[in-house]
């Protein structure tokens, strides 16, 4: 049995938030290690898995980037991803938030992410701004770069981890 075969769990993590903020390539940097850098709008149901070893464990991490139907169901983590050099995307958190705990079970782990830290002279999000609300809302918190690769594997293991935690 090839190792990407046997696991003990299967996580199902959605990636939110608004377009352009990098959820793609958080995707594809995560499970391919690869960046596009042509937009390029996701149609239809799109998802990848990657197997990670953590602690005495293994996880199948079953990662899906679209909006629609039945998106939410079965998912025990999200990513809430903004874009730190654009203060929009990040104040529409609230409302991705909303819409996620109204679809999704409610003990979802989920992790607010400021991706394209790499632009941090265009920034016009503070963190210390972005970790407060993280924490009021009880979300996990952390800066990332699909292009420069900063964070990527560290924000998905530790979200792993954290579901990892609550079903175990
Ligand atoms: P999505 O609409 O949220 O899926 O966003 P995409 O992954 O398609 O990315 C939108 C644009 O932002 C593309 O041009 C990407 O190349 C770019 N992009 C994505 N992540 C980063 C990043 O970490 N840093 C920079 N500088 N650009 C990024
Ligand atoms: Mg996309």
């Amino acid at each position: 049995m090839g190792s990407d075969e046997s696991y003990n769990f299967v996580f199902k993590v959605v990636l939110i938030g608004e377009s352009g903020v990098g959820k793609s390539n958080l995707l594809s940097r995560f499970t391919k290690n690869e960046f596009n850098h042509e937009s390029r709008t996701t149609i239809g149901v799109e998802f990848s898995t990657r197997t990670v070893q953590l602690e005495n464990y293994t996880i199948k991490a079953q990662i899906w980037d679209t909006a629609g139907l039945e998106y939410y169901r079965g998912a025990v983590g999200a990513l809430l991803v903004y874009d730190i050099s654009k203060h929009l995307t990040y104040e529409s958190a609230d409302r991705w938030l909303k819409e996620l705990l109204d679809h999704a079970d409610p003990h979802i782990v989920v992790m607010l992410v400021g991706n394209k830290r790499d632009l941090d002279n265009l920034r016009t999000v503070p963190s210390e701004e972005a970790k407060d609300f993280a924490e009021k809302r009880g979300l996990m918190y952390m800066e990332t770069s699909a292009l420069d690769s900063t964070n990527v594997e560290h924000a998905f293991n530790e979200v792993l981890t954290a579901i990892h935690k609550k079903v175990a």
